[in-house]
């Protein structure tokens, strides 16, 4: 017989560092392009995978000595391998017991809306990226919409619908949304990846996270982002609250675009790829988002900026090259130090000294 805790087990056993279920009931009031239950409409439960992120691997990015790991193990390594190896598990399982498993990897497809922004295709298609590739020799990636898709019939979305991973785990019961919008759990915080089975096996089902809050609400994300996008604390103009199965969940309205940009290159203080000289050029304006000369960021400013630094990336590892994550970075350093719920996973803290950065 399923049950959830051979799910649970077999997860674990497979690899997963967390396991959570939830039902699909809960997702309730998701917009129309995020809501799973238009992938497999017979689903009942969505069950949620978190797979860990190694300190270690930010290590580098921390101390400004090394900068792949990070994206090739945690971006690349658990979402093409590591999770993709326990959903197939798990999904065997499940389907041994004569139900079905939707899996649901991290990456891989782009929705209908911007997962940037939320708007109706207003980004170029797969297919125009293709074109830029071959005949614009613009080997960047911006494709965040598949925007000439349709639904297949009147009552559906558009297909290749993107879910919100973060909300998906809270509804399992595996943690909170933090202010900067990176999804904490109280045994990693910030550092995981998600993946997700849908089935329309009935399950029991976990409770939502209801311990002692995650976010600490301490703003470290806000102050160590270089691109300084996450919104202060308290921000009413800028706080998104929604409510998920009778749970209040807020958090700070981020400006993706220019994470967009900014996590991948930094800016002239935190990417040691790019001379001084270019920074100090901006030709043509193209820099201006990371030299202050605008605030706007949107497709185009981004096009132009990835564009323009392109030469400089060090490697290419089929993800971005994040030379970032100072949000998370700041988050596990402070649910280290300040009484959150990192404050006994590690003997030394992650920070010991200063923060680097580049005098010039
Ligand atoms: S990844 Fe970097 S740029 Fe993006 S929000 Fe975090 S700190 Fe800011
Ligand atoms: S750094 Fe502080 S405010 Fe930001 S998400 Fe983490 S705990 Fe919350």
């Amino acid at each position: 017989m399923l049950t959830s805790q051979k799910i649970k087990e077999t997860a674990l056993a497979a690899g997963a560092d967390l396991c959570g279920i939830g039902p699909m009931s809960r997702f309730e009031g998701a917009p129309v392009e995020m809501d799973p239950r238009y992938l497999f409409p017979e689903a009942k439960s969505c069950i949620a995978f978190a797979f860990r992120i190694p300190r270690g691997v930010q290590r580098g990015i921390e101390q400004g000595t090394q900068f792949y790991q990070y994206p090739s193990m945690a971006y690349g390594g658990i979402n093409e391998i590591f999770a993709p190896s326990v959903l197939y598990h798990v999904g065997k399982l499940i389907e041994d017991e004569g139900f079905e498993a939707f899996l649901y990897r991290n990456t891989g497809a782009r929705g209908s809306v911007s997962d940037m922004d939320g708007a109706p295709g207003n980004t170029i298609s797969p297919e125009e990226q293709i074109n830029n590739n071959e005949h614009d020799k613009n080997k960047t990636a911006h494709h965040r919409t598949v925007q000439f898709t349709r639904a297949t019939r009147p009552e559906n979305t558009a297909p290749d619908l993107q879910f919100h991973f973060r909300l998906a785990a809270v509804i399992c019961g595996l943690g909170e949304i933090g202010w900067s919008k990176m999804f904490l759990s109280p045994e990693f915080g910030p550092l995981q990846r998600l993946a997700f089975i849908f089935t329309d096996a009935e399950l029991e089902y976990d409770e939502m996270y209801s311990g002692k809050p995650l976010c600490r609400r301490c703003g470290a994300c806000v102050r160590e982002c270089p691109g300084h996008l996450i919104p202060k604390l308290g921000d009413e103009s800028r706080t998104v609250r929604i409510n998920i199965a009778g749970k209040t969940i807020e958090w700070g309205d981020t400006d993706f675009w220019k994470c967009y940009a900014y996590y991948t290159h930094t800016g002239r203080y935190y990417n040691p790829f790019v001379p001084k000289a270019v920074w100090d050029e901006n030709k043509n304006g193209d820099l201006d988002l990371f030299e202050g000369v605008t605030d706007k960021a949107d497709e185009k400013t981004v096009v132009r900026a990835y564009t323009a630094l392109e030469n400089y990336f060090p490697t290419w590892v089929g993800y971005n090259m994040a030379k970032c994550g100072g949000c998370i970075r700041g988050c596990v350093s402070a649910l280290e130090r300040k009484g959150g719920c990192m404050e006994t996973r590690f003997k030394k803290p992650l920070r010991t000294g200063k923060a680097w950065k580049m005098d010039r």
